[in-house]
């Protein structure tokens, strides 16, 4: 399928400007929430209509003016419209009663493609669930117009120079996102339309397939790398946390290709000045330890995981340093001063093994595979148990985290409720699970035929295992019961069964 076409504008706050105009997308936006960006969007069918200028330039134009009130189009005279004259039409194209083309054409306006400067494309890394190809433009605010966001989709909006955008953001005061982190740093200290020349190493490197740079925050890169894991998780992300020292967060991919790309981006960090520590394991699965050895014997580190995955793994990947629950690990002096680390939070459920990381300067969270934006996590007996794995999501739950960093899709920024409705998931599992019960006793296959029905085939044996998962959570609370014979005992609930919460 092919990627959706996107644009974004740095606008410049006028010729030779060092300060660029920073929208921040809303905090309740289930996608980047409370992120700062540039003015942009996707490419609408309308933006075909006016061709005599390429359609993302339209949409960067129409985007810029729906989000900020400048409108980058000319009279007759070449002269640009002022802000009084535009109030109303905004208001319109916002409420989707005008087109913009028809719009432009009433206010008798035209598009000059010279009035933005194409700087490059980027295409939005495989991993993401949300894909585009976006084109970016520096342009110049016009004289006599002011830049206003309008609350929706966006909550605020500001000038600000690179340097004081990412100063904001070093601090731990505001979120960007990761394609503005690049550019910031690209035009940081030059005005905003040296993008187009300062960028060129920058989009040909992406273009040519180097790893992507993405920090959802300082010192915190995500590594998406290619691991073959059940569908839909074909990505596992692994984190370098830190600069000197840094530690890394579950390498899965076992492809040597993968590996490389890993080696690659690793080695350019380490001839930057980083310092590995050591690999961390959240827990033993195969999507997130293939490269574990490699790593540990490429750099010289220690692995460090929990002692219950060091001793699953002996012969597959040598753990060299056992945590557990409370662990720290030093990660020296924060971007912004003061100490520095990640504390081990033990959380079995998913894998006894199972450790997540907070670190407490930016709030993060790192998962791992206790919660997921793509899909729900999978829990199958006797290692993966639901009731552990509640009370670990409870114990998440606890700290005050700000990103939520998970091993399989993208950061969240709002940690709580990703949490909760991984708690809100296995409670609606578990009320189907309890109704298809109450009419007669079934067998575990039968059970997930009817749950999961629909899901690819080669789901089903782990369907049967997270029904599994339930009724064990359901004996143990003495609210269901099997009888018969192994392996295929029928399931039938208990009389304690109705009474019961399905919360605890
Ligand atoms: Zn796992």
């Amino acid at each position: 399928m092919a990627v959706p076409l996107a644009a974004t504008v740095l606008l410049a706050r006028g010729p030779g400007s060092a300060e660029v105009f920073v929208v921040r997308q809303a905090e309740t936006l289930r996608f980047m929430g409370g992120f700062q960006a540039f003015p942009g969007g996707r490419v609408s069918p309308a933006d075909d209509a006016l061709t005599a200028v390429p359609r993302q330039c339209v949409a960067a134009v129409r985007e810029l003016f729906e989000e900020t009130g400048v409108l980058l189009a000319r009279r007759a005279d070449a002269s640009f419209p002022a802000d009084a004259d535009l109030a109303d039409s905004r208001r319109e194209l916002l409420a989707d009663s005008k087109a913009f083309p028809s719009l432009l054409d009433r206010l008798g306006l035209t598009i000059h493609s010279d009035d933005l400067t194409y700087a490059g494309s980027l295409v939005t890394p495989p991993f993401s669930s949300i894909r585009f190809d976006t084109a970016f433009y520096t342009a110049d605010l016009p004289p006599g117009q002011i830049a206003v966001v309008e609350p929706g989709e966006l909550d605020a909006g500001e000038w600000l120079s690179a340097d004081a955008a990412l100063c904001a953001w070093e601090q731990g005061r505001t979120l960007l996102s990761p394609p503005s982190v690049s550019l910031l740093e690209t035009i940081r200290g030059r005005p905003v339309t040296e993008l187009a020349r300062n960028g060129r190493a920058l989009f040909d490197a992406l273009g040519a397939g180097a790893p992507e740079r993405i920090y959802f925050s300082p010192q915190a890169q995500m590594i998406p790398l290619f691991c073959k894991g059940l569908p839909p998780t074909y990505y596992t992300n692994a984190f370098l946390v830190g600069q000197n020292p840094a530690y890394l967060i579950d390498p899965g991919p076992t492809d040597l290709y993968e590996q490389s790309r890993l080696f690659t981006l690793l080695d350019a960090r380490l001839n930057a000045g980083a310092h590995m520590a050591g690999v961390l394991l959240t827990h033993h699965h195969p999507d997130h330890i293939g490269a574990a050895d490699a790593i540990a014997r490429r750099y010289g580190v220690p692995v460090l995981a929990h002692p219950w995955t060091a001793r699953v793994l002996a012969g597959k990947v040598k753990v060299d340093q056992e945590i557990g629950d409370g662990a720290t690990l030093d990660l020296g002096i924060a971007p912004h001063g003061g100490a520095w680390r990640l504390e081990a939070i033990h959380t079995p459920g998913h894998a006894p093994g199972h450790l997540c990381f907070y670190e407490s300067t930016y709030r993060l969270l790192f998962v791992g595979d206790m919660a997921s934006t793509m899909s729900s996590v999978v829990i199958t007996p006797p290692e993966g148990d639901i009731t552990e794995y509640l009370e670990s999501l409870r114990r998440l739950r606890t700290r005050p985290a700000r990103l939520l960093l998970p091993a399989h899709g993208s950061v969240s920024s709002r940690p709580q409720a990703v949490l909760d409705e991984c708690v809100n998931h296995r409670r609606k599992r578990e009320e189907q699970l309890v109704q298809a019960l109450t009419a007669e006793p079934r067998r575990v296959t039968d059970l997930a035929q009817e749950l999961y029905r629909g899901a690819p085939a080669e789901v089903m044996p782990y369907a049967e295992k997270q029904v599994l998962a339930g009724l064990l959570k359901l004996r143990r609370e003495e609210r269901a019961i099997e009888a018969g014979d192994e392996p295929e005992p029928m399931w039938r609930l208990t009389t304690l069964a109705e009474s019961s919460p399905t919360d605890r």
